[in-house]
C-alpha cells in the first residue's frame, strides 16, 4: 500500500521544523539510525491512529542566486502541491497574517489538493483568540498548536488523516511489475527509460489525460508486463528549484510508494555522493526492492578490477542495502543493458517470495542450534517459532518469550541465515519480535 506524503509549508521560522520533530518523533526513518548514513531529516515516517504516512518539511528550499523570500516560499508550495497528497500550511500565531504568508496562500488556494491551516505558537489558552483572524485566508478551521508544547498536535493530525485519499483500487494487476527510475538529476533516467523502450517508442505522449495512464509508461518484453512509473515526472524540466536536493528527494517518494522495484540510478561518472544515499534509503525504508544501476559505464575507464572495485563503493556507501544487486549499463550506448529486465524479474519474484512456516522453522531451528540466543541476567531468549505474515517486503514475526531480549545483532543473524537459505534477493526483510500469547 502506498503511504500519503504529507507536506509541510509555510514561511521560515513559523515552526515547521519543531512540529516536524514532533510528528515524527523517534520514529525517524529506518535508515537514519544506520551506520554510515547521515542524519538529515529530509524526510519522516508519523503514525497517528491506524495511519502510516510520510512528512517532509519543505523548509530550507533556496533559490540559487536569488534570496528573495517569497521565491522560496512559493518554490516550496510549489513542491507540495506537486508531490504531496495533504498539506499542512503552516503560519505563526504570534505574529498574524504576513505578506509571505498571503503568498502561500494564493498559490495553495488554486490547489486541488486538501490544506489544512495550522496555526502555531499558541503558547496558552489566551493565545487561543489569535487563531481567528486566520480564517480570512479561506482554509476553513485553523487548528491552534504549539510546537513548544505540543499542544493541539492531536486535532491537527485527526484533520490530517481525516483528509487522506481513499485507498485508491490496485491501478495494475498482480502480474504488472511497477518500476520506479530514481537518482540525482543528470543521473539518466530519461535515458534508460528510452533505451529499455528502444527507439520507436518516446517516453510519455502528451496525450492529456486523467487516467494514471499519462503519467507511467507501460511495456511487455518476452512476456512479462512491466510500468514504469510516473516517467511523465522525469521529463519536468527547468523549475528553477529543480536541482535541489529536497525536490528530488520528494519527486522519488512518490514513485517509489507507487511501485514495487526501485532502480537507484548511479552516475558511474561521478561516483557516489550523499544525495544518492537519501533516494535510495527511502525505497529501502519504504520496503521496496531495489537494484543499484550504475550508469554511463561508457564513460569510465576500466580494467578487470574496475567493477569490483565500484560494487565494493557502493557496498560501502550503503550498508542498509547489500541485498541489493548491482547492474552497470549504459543508457547512451545500450552496453549491457539487456542485463537489467532479467534482475529486475528476479528481485520482484523475492520481494513477493512466501516461505511456508514449517520451512522456515526448520531454518529457525538450525541457526538457534548453531548458535544460541544471547542470555541476560541468567535468563535466556527462547525462540518459540516463526512466521512469514506478508509479502511485498517479506514480513517475518518471530514469537519469543521475552522480545526485549532480542537484540539487533541477534535479529541479524537471524535474517542472514533466512537470507541464506531462501535468498530474498534485492528485497529488505521485516523481522519483528513478538511476546508468545
Ligand atoms: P521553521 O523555520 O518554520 O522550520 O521554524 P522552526 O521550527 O525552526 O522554529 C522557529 C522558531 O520558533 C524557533 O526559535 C522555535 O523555537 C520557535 N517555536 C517553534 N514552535 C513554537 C511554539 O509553539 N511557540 C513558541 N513560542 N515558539 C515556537
Ligand atoms: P535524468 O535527469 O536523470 O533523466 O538524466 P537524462 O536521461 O536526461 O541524462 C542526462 C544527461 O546524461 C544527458 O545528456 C544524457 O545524454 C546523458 N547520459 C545519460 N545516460 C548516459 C550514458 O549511459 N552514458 C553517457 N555518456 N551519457 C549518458
Amino acid at each position: 500500500m502506498a503511504r500519503p506524503i504529507v507536506a509541510i509549508v509555510g514561511r521560515p521560522n513559523v515552526g515547521k521544523s519543531t512540529i516536524f520533530n514532533r510528528i515524527v518523533g523517534d520514529r525517524l526513518a529506518i535508515v537514519e539510525d544506520m551506520p554510515g548514513v547521515t542524519r538529515d531529516r529530509l524526510y519522516g515516517v508519523g503514525e497517528w491512529l491506524d495511519h502510516n504516512f510520510s512528512v517532509i518539511d519543505t523548509g530550507g528550499i533556496e533559490i540559487e542566486g536569488d534570496s528573495e523570500l517569497l521565491k522560496s516560499v512559493r518554490a516550496q508550495a510549489e513542491l507540495a502541491i506537486e508531490e504531496s497528497d495533504v498539506i499542512i500550511f503552516m503560519v505563526d500565531g504570534k505574529a498574524g497574517i504576513t505578506a509571505a504568508d498571503s503568498e502561500v496562500a494564493e498559490l495553495l488556494f488554486r490547489a486541488k489538493k486538501p490544506i489544512v491551516l495550522a496555526v502555531n505558537k499558541i503558547d496558552n489558552i489566551k493565545r487561543q483568540d489569535d487563531i481567528y483572524e486566520f480564517y480570512s485566508l479561506g482554509f476553513g478551521t485553523p487548528y491552534g498548536i504549539s510546537g513548544s508544547h505540543g499542544t493541539g498536535l492531536g486535532d491537527l493530525l485527526d484533520a490530517v488523516v481525516g483528509s487522506f485519499p481513499e485507498n485508491e483500487e490496485e491501478e495494475y494487476g498482480e502480474d504488472v511489475i511497477r518500476v520506479a527510475l530514481i537518482g540525482r538529476p543528470n543521473v539518466g533516467k530519461s535515458s534508460l527509460v528510452n533505451a529499455i523502450l528502444g527507439e520507436d517508442r518516446v517516453i510519455v505522449s502528451d496525450v492529456a489525460g486523467t487516467t494514471r495512464d499519462a503519467i507511467d509508461t507501460p511495456f511487455e518484453r518476452d512476456g512479462q508486463k512491466y510500468v514504469i512509473i510516473d516517467t511523465a515526472g522525469m521529463r519536468k524540466r527547468g523549475k528553477v528549484y529543480e536541482n535541489t536536493e529536497k525536490y528530488s528527494v520528494m519527486r522519488a517518494m512518490k514513485a517509489i510508494e507507487r511501485a514495487d522495484v526501485a532502480l537507484v540510478l548511479i552516475n558511474g561518472e561521478e561516483g557516489i555522493i550523499e544525495q544518492d544515499k537519501h533516494v535510495a534509503g527511502y525505497a529501502h525504508e519504504a520496503g521496496k526492492a531495489a537494484i543499484f544501476v550504475v550508469n554511463k559505464w561508457d564513460m569510465v575507464e576500466k580494467d578487470e578490477k574496475t567493477m569490483k572495485e565500484f560494487s565494493q563503493k557502493i557496498r560501502d556507501h550503503f550498508l542498509f542495502m547489500t541485498y541489493a544487486p548491482i547492474v552497470f549499463l549504459s543508457a547512451k550506448t545500450k552496453s549491457r543493458l539487456h542485463k537489467l529486465l532479467p534482475v529486475v524479474v528476479q528481485v520482484a519474484e523475492q520481494h513477493a517470495l512466501r516461505i511456508a512456516t514449517h520451512v522456515l522453522n526448520d531454518v529457525i531451528s538450525d541457526a538457534v542450534a548453531i548458535n544460541p540466543p544471547p542470555t541476560d541476567k541468567g535468563r535466556r531468549l527462547r525462540i518459540n517459532y516463526a512466521t512469514q505474515v506478508t509479502v511485498k517486503p517479506p514480513t517475518i514475526i518471530v514469537f519469543v518469550n521475552d522480545p526485549e531480549m532480542m537484540h539487533f545483532s541477534y535479529e541479524r543473524y537471524l535474517e542472514n541465515k533466512i537470507r541464506a537459505a531462501f535468498g530474498f534477493v534485492g528485497t529488505p526483510m521485516r523481522l519483528f519480535s513478538r511476546k508468545k500469547s
